[in-house]
């Protein structure tokens, strides 16, 4: 009775260390079909997939920019079944529009967007048929929450939050799930390629304060925020794993704890002001004030660390 998993995106990152976790669950429920655009990317999903190679693992072929890649790769499972959807494949883009062309803000889009859409097309009418299903889709907490010089990234996440909050009011007609796994910033290639991106970015498109903005204040900060909210893909695959397993799975669920009071502003006013003055405020007037928050962020996780650990004394002494 074990359910059938697709996974997006799955050579590096949240996608390898999902693949290999639920792979690896001791129970064997899963059957991970971990999915890539290039298979000659395969190795490190190989190496950490061990055992479970060839046993509740299996490497294949998906581009989700290409519909007929993932016709292909749909039809070649078993009865064509999937239980459960997990769209991971994703991309990220920084820095003033004004430097951006077009043409990569839509690739951004047909990814992280279009990517996710074609996957519903192949395999929701299927999911419908069998009154079965759970699509869970790896957002952000840019899917509900914008941040400075993320704009088409957020927009592209903002749109599968849309997207997918339609639909699931009619998958409930169908019994069939719809998760999104909302996490803050995770420490994987995806944060080395943006900010190497971001490096290269002629600003010579932007006026002064923006070119300012983005160099002085975004770029400078940029390491910094992943290193004390940072998680691991390993952490986010924990987290996705819990929801899969559930009888009632959350349409919503962050991975960061440390992000939330950030996300909790945006619910706290329905006039939507409050976030962006925060984040505003945060940036640019009190320069302090972000670095006194991200040290308190550091005590905090210093604190639960230590907590943690004590807990964990307790109950081995018990
Ligand atoms: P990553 O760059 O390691 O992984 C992204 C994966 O998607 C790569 O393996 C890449 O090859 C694959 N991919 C890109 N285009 C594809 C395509 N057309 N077809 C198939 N695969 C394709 O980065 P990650 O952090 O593991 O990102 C995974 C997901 O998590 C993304 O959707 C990202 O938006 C999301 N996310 C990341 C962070 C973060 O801080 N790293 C935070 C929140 C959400």
């Amino acid at each position: 009775n074990q359910k059938v998993v697709l996974i997006t995106g799955c050579s590096s990152g949240i996608g390898l260390a999902l693949a290999v976790h639920i792979a690896k669950d001791e129970k064997k429920r899963f059957m991970v079909y971990a999915t890539m655009r290039n298979l000659s990317k395969a190795e490190p999903l190989v190496e950490a997939a061990g055992r479970t190679l060839g046993r509740t693992l299996e490497i294949k072929q998906l581009d989700v920019c290409d519909e007929a890649s993932i016709k292909a790769c749909v039809d070649s499972l078993p009865e064509r079944r999937v239980d459960i959807l997990i769209s991971n494949a994703g991309m990220g883009l920084i820095g003033p529009i004004e430097c951006q062309s077009i043409e990569e803000m839509k690739s951004v889009m047909d990814t992280n967007f279009f990517g996710l859409v074609r996957l519903m097309k192949e395999i929701l009418p299927d999911m419908k048929r069998r009154k079965k299903g759970h699509i869970v889709v790896i957002s952000s907490v840019m899917g509900i929450q914008g941040i400075l010089f993320n704009d088409i990234y957020a927009a592209s996440k903002f749109a599968l939050e849309g997207f997918c909050e339609s639909l699931a009011i009619q998958a409930l007609r169908f019994g069939l799930n719809i998760s999104l796994i909302e996490p803050g910033p995770v420490i994987t290639e995806f944060e080395r390629k943006v900010y190497d991106e971001g490096l290269k970015i002629d600003l010579s498109k932007a006026d002064k304060v923006t070119a300012d903005m983005f160099t002085n204040v975004y770029l400078k900060n940029y390491k910094q925020i992943f290193e004390t909210l940072g998680q691991t893909p390993e952490d986010v695959a924990e987290h996705t794993l819990k929801i899969l397993i559930m009888d009632n799975p959350p349409f919503r669920h962050q991975t960061n704890t440390l992000y939330t009071p950030m996300t909790t502003l945006k619910y706290a006013d329905p006039n939507g002001d409050l976030p962006i003055e925060t984040f505003y405020k945060m940036v640019f007037e009190h320069d302090k004030v972000f670095t006194a928050s991200l040290n308190f962020i550091k005590l905090l996780q210093w604190r639960s660390r230590k907590s943690f650990k004590h807990n964990k004394m307790i109950k081995s002494n018990c």
